[in-house]
């Protein structure tokens, strides 16, 4: 009975769902008419295929046991996915990599003065959650790739733990030498914390989980409601990922059986001291014994407590100890060859691996790419035949270092660097808003992808869903204007912090990251609370915005594996562009204005005089006023690529007569080849300043951000690091590739303009 109700209401969705595609709608970007009417119905048919119910299914199946890096469920999950595949009709096999993966040996977290007190460190089990219980098979709360150590020393609180904390420390008279630092989650990645401690002599890092940040103060704590318990804990990385990402001991190289591999001493990016996550039930008695200066208003947390900076009277015994051992990962790769453009890849990609049992983190992900990959099987039954070859891939170990994707990248690096067109990534789903950020040659064909899929609550595109929203979020007039007037929203820059990162930062591979949320709060994050149990009661319950992340990502690939040309546009690239060294310009302008400002204030003698005698506090050091740059050359290589990126949509114009692209097979296969290589001209073999492995030089984790994009990197980087020449250079190398990528789009619209 049930499933007849959903044989006819999937028929009749497919039905409307065609309709909503008429015969006079413009051609898509890339096609004519006649193939833009052929991929539309292809498209139509594919959206109808994904199921909530079997999204449910696959999640209940694949979130069933704790599946990390190396376990037996990990790796029996790839198996079950392999066989999935290979039932719907795909070519998929299993790729293998060898890794370091350390798990926790020994972990000891007391307080011995002035109070004695255990650290707990363990989540427990709910009756009500029933996979909350497998306590033999989680791994136990901890950072991966802390270094171990063994170190008792007093307890400093430093707010997040960013640079700019400590600089307030230091005027506050408290120094982290020596000491082992308590930090809150948020505001930065949390691998940025213990690097940052370790460059200011911190022995020891606990990062605990403020109620303030993602407990009880957001909403109701799980199991009542979806938010952090007073003994969850968030696992995970803390590996110097900015660094560079993947196996720690083949840098640049795929982690097959035959690789070099350095030795464990050798290795730059595990961290320097030791370091743990703790709950706030075992951080509070802690934070409660320290004194010393009551903290600035901005780092109190919201425990019950007054917070004091310390150093001590609390005095910390910390033990990190990890079995440094060798895990292989199980990478699931479908292959969906090509018809008449096999050489350009589109590669689609989502983690299996969790911390824990990972339902939202990452299989919420994993189960509509499933329901992508099943309705592209359909639709090869049916007689669909994809111009370029589809690459589907299910990462293994992306949670401790993006260990699958990274490995697999590096190992494929030369083909990838031929053959890639686009990377399409997704990592975990929720209810809400689309969101899309990626390559900025890519926004104006993801916002069309966009315009196309239905919002399963509201009845209105994802596009416009997310259009109004941005008008409601919009803070200046002229913000709310352009969201209104402007044809494409703006997609956000990639940082890091998923499977993208080998893709776009080292491989120069245009990406896009995709997901629904921000409708789906919650505090369970890379804890034992993130199942099938949570996530069924408070986040995407019914699976519909599941459903909506296969039909998004799904039509991405399709879109882009059957377009006769690569749909890229680049006046999008360079508006943004423009913005980036706007940016850069205001940001050197208002250092400038502050150092001048501050100085002043030290000679007038303000800080002096404005301190209460009662506290410490020291005043800031006289700093030299940064100096004037020279951003001409980038401010004439951005209005090259102006005119290139216009030069361009003119000759599109030209060859395209009543919807037609009169283009001889030859030219379109020469700009196929040309346009496919527009991503990589914006990176570098030498890649950024002492980290060679990250090669875009538009788009880059921050080094002391994390997953927070630094755009232009190496320009900014410098600029914020004090670094002057190097911002002169970094400039110009960064105009040099802009400029390269003008002339690629030139020669791409001289080779349109020469046709008859
Ligand atoms: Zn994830």
């Amino acid at each position: 009975m049930r499933a007849g109700v959903r044989l006819s209401l999937l028929v009749l969705s497919c039905l409307l769902l065609l309709a909503t595609a008429p015969d006079n709608a413009p051609p898509l970007s890339g096609y004519s008419t006649a193939s833009s009417r052929s991929e539309r119905d292809w498209e139509s048919k594919f959206r109808a295929i994904p199921e909530p119910q079997k999204q449910r299914d696959y999640m209940q199946r694949l979130a069933a046991r704790p599946h990390h890096v190396g376990s037996p469920y990990d790796k029996d999950n790839a198996e079950w996915m392999l066989a999935k595949f290979k039932e719907w009709g795909l070519e998929a096999s299993i790729e293998s990599f060898d890794i370091l993966f350390p798990t926790p040996k020994a972990r000891v977290l007391e307080l011995l003065e002035p109070t004695k007190f255990v650290a707990k460190l363990q989540e427990p089990a709910l009756a009500i959650d029933p996979t909350s219980n497998q306590q033999a098979e989680q791994l136990p709360t901890y950072n991966a790739y802390s270094g171990d150590g063994d170190v008792t020393a007093p307890l400093v609180y430093v707010n997040y733990g960013i640079p700019e904390d400590y600089e307030k420390l230091e005027r506050l008279g408290v120094s982290a030498k020596g000491a082992i630092v308590i930090v809150r989650y948020g505001n930065s990645w949390r691998g940025i914390k213990p690097k940052v401690a370790a460059e200011h002599g911190a022995v020891g890092c606990l990062i605990y989980s403020d109620p303030a940040d993602d407990g009880y103060v957001q909403g109701d704590v799980f199991p009542a409601g979806g938010w952090r318990p007073r003994d969850g804990v968030q696992r995970g990385s803390v590996m110097d990922m900015p660094l560079y990402p993947g196996d720690p001991l083949t840098p640049g190289v795929g982690a097959t059986k035959e690789a070099k591999r350095l030795d464990l001493k050798d290795v730059k990016t595990i961290t320097r001291i030791p370091v743990l996550p703790i709950s706030y039930a075992d951080a509070q008695p802690l934070l409660a014994a320290l004194r010393g200066d009551v903290v600035p208003d901005a780092w109190r947390g919201s425990l019950p407590q007054t917070y004091h900076l310390g150093p001590g009277p609390a005095k910390v015994h910390l033990k990190v100890q990890s079995n440094w051992d060798i895990k292989p990962l199980y990478d699931v790769i479908v292959k969906i060859p090509g018809s008449t453009n096999p050489d350009e890849w589109i590669v689609r990609g989502n983690h299996h691996d969790a911390w824990v049992n990972g339902a939202e983190d990452p299989v919420s992900g994993t189960v509509a790419l499933l329901e992508e990959a099943r309705g592209l099987a359909t639709l090869l039954k049916q007689g669909w035949k994809p111009k370029r070859t589809i690459i589907y891939c299910v990462w293994d170990g992306e949670e401790p270092a993006l260990l699958g994707s990274t490995e697999w990248g590096e190992a494929h690096a030369d083909e990838l660097r031929q053959h890639a067109a686009a990377y399409v990534n997704s990592d975990g789903n929720g209810r809400g808003y689309l969101s899309m950020s990626g390559s900025h040659t890519l926004e104006k064909f993801a916002n069309g992808v966009a315009r196309d899929i239905e919002d399963p609550e509201k009845k209105i595109t994802v596009w416009k869903r997310d259009q109004l929203k941005a008008i409601a979020d919009a803070k200046t007039p002229e913000d709310r204007k352009e969201v209104r007037e402007r044809p494409d929203l703006r997609i956000e820059a990639l940082g890091s912090g998923s499977d993208w990162t080998v893709f776009l930062d080292h491989l120069g591979v245009a990406s896009l990251d995709l997901a629904y949320g921000e409708e789906d709060g919650g505090g369970i994050y890379h804890s034992i609370y993130d199942d099938f149990y949570w996530y069924t009661h408070f986040s995407d319950t019914d699976f519909s915005y599941g459903r909506a992340l296969s039909q998004t990502a799904g039509t991405t690939v399709m879109r882009l594996a059957d377009a006769d040309l690569l749909p890229y546009e680049f006046t999008g690239l360079a508006d943004t562009i423009h913005r980036y060294l706007e940016e850069l310009e205001k940001l050197l302008k208002t250092r400038q204005d502050e150092v001048t400002e501050r100085n002043k204030e030290i000679e007038e003698g303000v800080f002096t005089a404005t301190a209460d005698p009662k506290k410490t506090s020291v005043p800031p050091p006289v700093e030299e006023v940064p100096p004037h740059l020279n951003f001409a050359p980038l401010e004439n290589a951005s209005d090259a690529l102006t005119h290139s990126a216009e030069r361009y949509q003119l000759a599109l114009q030209k060859v395209t007569k009543n919807g037609e692209l009169t283009v001889s097979p030859a030219s379109l296969q020469a700009v196929n080849a040309q346009l496919l290589q527009s991503e990589r001209k914006l990176t570098s073999a030498e890649g950024l300043p002492r980290r060679p492995w990250f090669q875009h030089l538009i788009y880059a984790p921050g080094a002391y951000t994390g997953y927070g994009v630094k755009t232009i990197p190496g320009v900014r980087e410098a600029i914020e690091q004090k670094k002057w020449q190097e911002a002169d250079e970094q400039i110009v190398r960064a105009a040099r590739a802009l400029q390269d990528e003008a002339a690629l789009v030139n020669s791409v619209a001289q080779t349109l303009e020469k046709e008859p």
